[in-house]
Formats: C-alpha cells, structure tokens, sequence
C-alpha cells in the first residue's frame, strides 16, 4: 500500500521543517511496512515575487489528486502577510472545504512551560477551529474618502450548516474521549454572530445528551487555558478565536515547536492539508535551529487519517521518548541548544 503525499514546504522553516520531518515520516512507514510517494511543489513567495502568484493556476487539481498534503508554512517579509496567507493555506482550506482544524494540545513535559507540578498528558485538549467561514471569509470593503475618514469593514459570516458540521464533529470526538466539551463564544457582545453560534451549538446538543457542554465567552476562556488547561476535554470554536487561542495553548503547553494540525473534511475525500501551527518564523530562518517536532506531529495525523495508526504511535511515541531525555538534543526554543539536523538524527535513532 503506498500513500501518495503531497509536500508543499512554502517559506522559511515551513521548508526546513518539512525537510527534517519527511525523511522520519518515511522511516516510520519503512518499519510499518507500507510506501509512501511524495511530489514536492516549490509553491511559496519566491514563486510570488518572480511570477506573481504564489500557486499556479492549476495548484489545486494538482493537489486534488494526492492522498493528503503536508504544508510547512508560508510567509515572507518582502511580501504581505495578507497575500501568503489568504492566496496560501487559506485558498487550500476553502478549495477543498476543509472545514474542521483539528489542534491537538498535549503536555508533554511541564520542565519548559508555565505549568511546573503538571505531568505528562496532565493536559490533553482536542481543539475544533472551525475552518471555513466565520471571520476569514475574506468579505468587506475600503471606503477611501480622504480628510482623514476613511473607512473600513470587515465581515464574518456564519452559516447554518457550516457551524453545525464543525459543532457535530466536536460532540462526535468528545463521545470518544472524556465527554466533555467547551464551546468558545462571544455571545454577550457580538448579538449576530455569535448568538447564532450558540443556538446551533444547543441544538446540536440534543442529539448528544451524554456529552457535558459548557459555554465560555472568549475572554475568559484566554484566562482559563492559562489556570486551568488540566479540565478542557474537547474544544470548538469559530474560525478567529480557534487561530487565536491556539497559539496560547501551544504556548502553555511547549510553545508552537510543538503543536500539529489537521485541516480535514471529514465528510469526503479531499485530501487533508497537515501542517504546523506555527509560521515561516522569519526571525530564525536559515540559522537550521527550528524545532521540526511541530512538522513531525503533523505528520502523524496524517497518517493517522490514512489509516496508519501503528506509525503515527511510533512517531508519537519517539517525540515524546526524546521530549522526556534531558540528555537528547532539544531546540533552543525549548530551552536546549541542538540543531533541526540533531533533534531528526535523535528521533531517528528512536524509530
Ligand atoms: P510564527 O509562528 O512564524 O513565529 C512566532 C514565534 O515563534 C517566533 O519567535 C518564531 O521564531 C517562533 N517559532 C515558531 N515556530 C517555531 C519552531 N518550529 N521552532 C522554534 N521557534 C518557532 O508567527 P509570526 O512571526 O506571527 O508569523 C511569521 C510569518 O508566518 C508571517 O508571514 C505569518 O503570516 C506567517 N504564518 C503562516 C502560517 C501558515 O502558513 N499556516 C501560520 C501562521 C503564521
Ligand atoms: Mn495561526
């Protein structure tokens, strides 16, 4: 069985990490007994600032026809942020309608985080951003009527279906989990919006009376991932909030070195896009020290999605063995000095 992958590396240390993750990717199908086929695409802003895209005008079939895609990032000083990312992984997310944004969140080790006395796995959230509408619908307007009043809107829209896709998907994985689940919200200032979100989320409720559901407004809930991360099961929230609180609680649990996603459409057969939650971090590209495990983990939900449960367990398994050697070579970002090359040599010697 080989898998058929598309690499999509983009800028920065998305490429570096891609690089460092694929060969460990290939080492554990190698030991797993299953092939995988990868075909690179040199997409990103160099191509932008030479052609004037970022993609060819027929990137997405050409995505179309892989298993899944495994994006590093994309993002480059000398172009602006809003093209790489809108024209980037957000033109991928709505071509396909990948619609859920799985964020797993775990503690691995509390040594270089905030939550010293927590232990391994104390933290285990499973975050649901929805991923296709809400605020990154990419609608609004300039009004530029000089005299110092211009104007600007910016729209979000939330849609029936789309909320409630999402919302099942979250009362679906919180079935399979600790039956718990925290709606994100900003019902008590945003009446449309958001007030909508919530009665969707009610009504979905109904069909899951097991699951335990617990509305927190978006403020709170910043504060509560900080104090309390020990108590969140699964999590679902729209599109700005998921980005947003995301990165805190990567931040809580490791910082963004370490958090995987998984945009997928779990109704057809798009191929899923897997990528870091981190960005091209520009501030340390080139200097070959970006933590890879971010990338690595991604590529375990991407296997995990194609049915290859036993190697995403070993990649999984060999980043956490690696997190817990204080011997083992760590990035500086996790307060270590080895290299992207010495954290892939050491999870290679562990796979
Ligand atoms: P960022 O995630 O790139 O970096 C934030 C901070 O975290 C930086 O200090 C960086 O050095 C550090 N960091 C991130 N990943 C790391 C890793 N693997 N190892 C070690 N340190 C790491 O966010 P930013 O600086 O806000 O954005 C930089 C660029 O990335 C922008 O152009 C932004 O638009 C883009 N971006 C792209 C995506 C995407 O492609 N999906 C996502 C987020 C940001
Ligand atoms: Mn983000």
């Amino acid at each position: 069985m080989a898998h058929d992958i598309a690499l999509l590396p983009g800028d920065g240390i998305g490429v570096e990490v891609v690089d460092a993750a694929t060969p460990l990717l290939e080492r554990a199908a190698e030991t797993h007994d299953f092939e995988v086929e990868t075909t690179r695409y040199e997409w990103g802003s160099d191509r932008f600032l030479d052609e004037g895209s970022l993609f060819p005008d027929d990137a997405m079939d050409r995505l179309a026809d892989h298993d899944a895609i495994l994006h590093g990032a994309m993002g480059d000083p000398r172009v602006p942020d809003y093209v790489t990312s809108i024209e980037g992984p957000i033109a991928i997310r709505q071509a396909f309608d990948l619609y859920v944004n799985y964020r797993p969140v775990r503690l691995h080790d509390a040594g270089n985080t905030p939550l010293k006395g927590y232990g391994r796995n104390d933290v285990d959230i499973a975050w649901f951003r929805e991923n296709s509408e809400g605020e990154y619908v990419d609608i609004g307007g300039r009004l530029d009527r000089g005299g110092g009043s211009e104007l600007a809107i910016q729209t979000s829209v939330y849609t029936e279906k789309g909320v409630e896709r999402v919302v099942r998907a979250a009362f679906e994985a919180a079935l399979d989990r600790e039956g718990y689940l925290t709606n994100v919200t900003k019902s008590n200032a945003l009446r449309y919006g958001p007030v909508f979100w919530d009665e969707v989320v009610e009504d979905v409720a109904e069909s899951y009376p097991s699951v335990t559901l617990e509305h927190l407004l978006v403020d709170a809930a910043s504060m509560d991932f900080v104090l309390r991360p020990d108590e969140f099961d699964v999590v679902v929230g729209p599109n700005l909030f998921g980005d947003i609180l995301t990165d805190l609680t990567a931040a809580v649990t490791g910082g963004l070195g370490l958090a995987p996603s998984a945009n997928v459409n779990p109704d057809g057969d798009a191929p899923g896009l897997y990528e870091p939650v981190h960005g091209s971090a520009p501030d340390i590209a080139g200097e070959g020290v970006a933590n890879p495990i971010a990338a690595v983990l991604s590529g375990a939900l991407m296997f995990e999605d194609l049915g290859e449960e036993s190697a995403a367990d070993a990649l999984r398994d060999a980043v956490a063995a690696h997190l817990a050697d204080d011997g083992a070579p760590h990035t500086p970002d996790l307060g270590g000095d080895g290299t992207t090359a010495n954290v892939v040599a050491d999870l290679r010697s562990r796979l």
